[in-house]
């Protein structure tokens, strides 16, 4: 191997390679980032999947049989320079979810993904397609396997640093037009996990974070019950206060009016050799990253700690992480996160942020004690073991601008929903206790902010929209069920999706799960955010005379829908149901608007006629 370096290049790697180790990384952390990693400036992360709902049927789910239909059904695959390969399959409670990956001439296409859903029929209930169209073999060359591992050098003095290194070429997007390239992925002992692409110039064209796909079914069967204690969901919520001395860090001190918000809980917990250790099926607490402090033991069933206790932190993630994965369990699921996830909730080199890295196999979450410490907020832990269920339920999708988002939002939606469960009080407020305060300003999942013109292309700031949606939803129809829809939508993300096709996705999922016994609420609010139109439900007509205001708002919401004229009018209002029946009507005069109530109208179709001395018009309403 030639580690030479290219010396006229070095120092300009070095440049780059510097900003993106120092900012990127935090890409599945929970912290506002104004780095490159929580904008997305790179062509490839603005594409937007094409999508299709139901969209037609396969003979089998047999996924050699579906990759038949989909080199059929693709335009973009079509020539024998094509083909694809099946990389994940998932099956949630409705249906199977399969991701394939588009090849041209035998070689990858960056991104180039096909998430293809089905229900148990084998109908296609969506398909998000991510392929390119090449018409010509795209100039250039291949890089140099030695130029990557110059790279490699430049990055890391010492090999030993590096746990993993895989190198691909494949053909990247730059935008204009798609060229050669060699993508390099790394993983190293600091727990960084991440990719570069490079040209046959040696050039780095795009990095990112990174996720990979493992799975390990290491089961521990012993378990014993535990009293601990643990912040449910965190002091500050407990306490109906604010952040604010006494209710402060002051760097983890063992403050009485802290200590107090601790909860006493069980937790089962295993027993080795004479030995209680915070080890569940499903969750693992470890020291896999800096500082080294190791995980909390116990030679008696007893985990009780003060916040200055290093064990309190083990103790809290631990806690709350077996809470959250009973509970998804719970909805029916099982087969999320269906693994010891690994928790290290002293890590990250005692940074301010926390992440999850499926970089491993088992993967893994990190809490960082800078601040204040994460692991003792439940929102930071949850948004975190949101991330683990989002890469089990759509392992390879995690890509794109809005789908980055999403995958925020959904964080940040598990965690909130939680929490307001557990205490509700300042429950729009995202990390309580770990932000809102001299550290960090949090998040909210109570925004106004509508889509898409207040997007802004950065991951944490537009995750907002679609959790404050939820929460709407959440409010509206309960918990579990969102919860449950939620999740089952969850298994049908694709790459590139945008917030739009995660509306049509969760609205799908209810259909398959409730046979769209929820989809009215789900519809208003996601309609209001903007996602959706909001004419869904209620015939349109092409009417001059006047607008017709809210007819959701009465379709769904028990609201008032307003007739507002261009000018004054005179006349008659009347509704009458679907058999010619009128059960409303209204003499108007010199009217500038109507107003029709929902009260005592039952569920149906109405056509609402408007006669006045200049025209005569219905509008159709409908009633859920
Ligand atoms: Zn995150």
């Amino acid at each position: 191997m030639n580690f030479a370096f290219k010396s006229s290049k070095e120092s300009l790697y070095r440049i780059i390679l510097l900003i993106f180790l120092t900012v990127s990384f935090a890409s599945y952390g929970q912290k506002m980032n104004d780095g490159m990693g929580g904008r997305f400036p790179h062509p490839v992360d603005l594409r937007k999947a094409v999508s299709s709902f139901n969209c037609g049927k396969v003979e089998s789910a047999d996924t050699a049989v579906v990759k038949q239909y989909l080199l059929s059904a693709i335009a973009n695959l079509k020539g024998s320079d094509f083909s694809i390969d099946f990389l994940e399959g998932k099956q949630s409670k409705t249906g199977l979810h399969y991701l394939y990956r588009q090849n041209y001439r035998g070689k990858p296409v960056y991104r180039g993904t096909i998430k293809i859903n089905l229900d148990k029929n084998g109908s296609i209930i969506s398909l998000f397609d991510n392929t390119y169209r090449i018409l010509e073999t795209p100039a250039g060359e291949f890089p140099d396997t030695d130029d990557c591992y110059d790279i490699i050098k430049s990055i890391y003095k010492n090999d030993n640093d590096i746990v993993k290194i895989f190198i691909e070429e494949l053909y990247f997007d730059l935008g204009p037009r798609l060229i050669p390239a060699s993508r390099i992925e790394l993983w190293d002992k600091k727990g960084n996990f991440f990719e570069l692409v490079i040209d046959a110039d040696q050039m780095i064209v795009y990095e990112r974070d990174m996720n990979s796909y493992f799975n390990n079914n290491r089961i521990h069967d012993v378990d014993t019950p535990a009293l601990a204690r643990v912040f449910n969901p965190d002091p500050l919520t407990t306490a109906g206060v604010i952040y604010g001395a006494p209710y402060e860090d002051a760097s983890d001190a063992d403050i009485s009016q802290l200590n107090m918000q601790r909860q006493q809980v069980t937790l089962d917990v295993a027993f080795e050799n004479d030995t209680f250790k915070l080890e569940s099926p499903y969750c693992l607490i470890t020291d896999h990253s800096i500082p080294d402090v190791a995980p909390v033991t116990s030679l008696t069933p007893d985990f009780e700690f003060t916040r200055s206790q290093d064990g309190f932190e083990d103790v809290n993630a631990f806690y709350h992480i077996n809470v959250y994965h009973d509970y998804v369990q719970q909805l029916g699921f099982d087969n999320i996160v269906n693994y010891p996830i690994w928790v290290d909730t002293h890590a990250m080199g005692g940074a301010d942020n926390s992440n999850f890295s499926a970089a491993g196999s088992p993967p893994r979450l990190s809490f960082g004690e800078g601040g204040v410490d994460d692991a003792e907020d439940a929102d930071v832990i949850i948004h975190e073991y949101g991330h683990a269920i989002s890469h089990s339920a759509a392992p390879g999708t995690n890509s794109g601008a809005e789908r980055l988002a999403l995958d925020e939002a959904i964080g940040d939606y598990f965690a909130a929903s939680y929490s307001k469960s557990i205490n509700s009080f300042n429950w729009e407020k995202m990390f309580s206790w770990d932000g809102h305060n001299e550290f960090w300003n949090g998040r909210v999942v109570e925004s106004d902010k509508h889509y898409p013109e207040d997007l802004q292309n950065n991951l944490y700031k537009d995750a907002e929209l679609w959790s404050s949606t939820m929460m709407q939803i959440m409010d509206d129809i309960g918990r579990e069920r969102t919860d449950e829809i939620m999740i089952e939508a969850l298994h049908s993300f694709a790459t590139n999706i945008s917030m739009t096709d995660a509306a049509n996705l969760v609205i799908a999922a209810d259909v398959a799960l409730n046979g769209g016994g929820y989809v009215a609420p789900i519809r208003y609010w996601m309609c209001l955010r903007g996602f959706i139109p909001c004419n869904v439900g209620v015939d349109e007509l092409a009417e001059t005379h006047f607008a017709v205001i809210n007819s959701y708002g009465f379709t769904a919401r028990n609201e008032q829908a307003v007739i507002r004229f261009n000018s004054p009018q005179t006349g008659l209002l009347e509704l009458t149901d679907a058999t010619g029946r009128i059960i409303y009507s209204e003499k108007f005069s010199e009217a500038d608007e109507l107003k029709i109530s929902p009260k005592n109208v039952s569920s149906g179709i109405y056509l609402t006629k408007v006669t006045t001395q200049n025209f005569s018009s219905t509008y159709k309403l409908m009633k859920w």
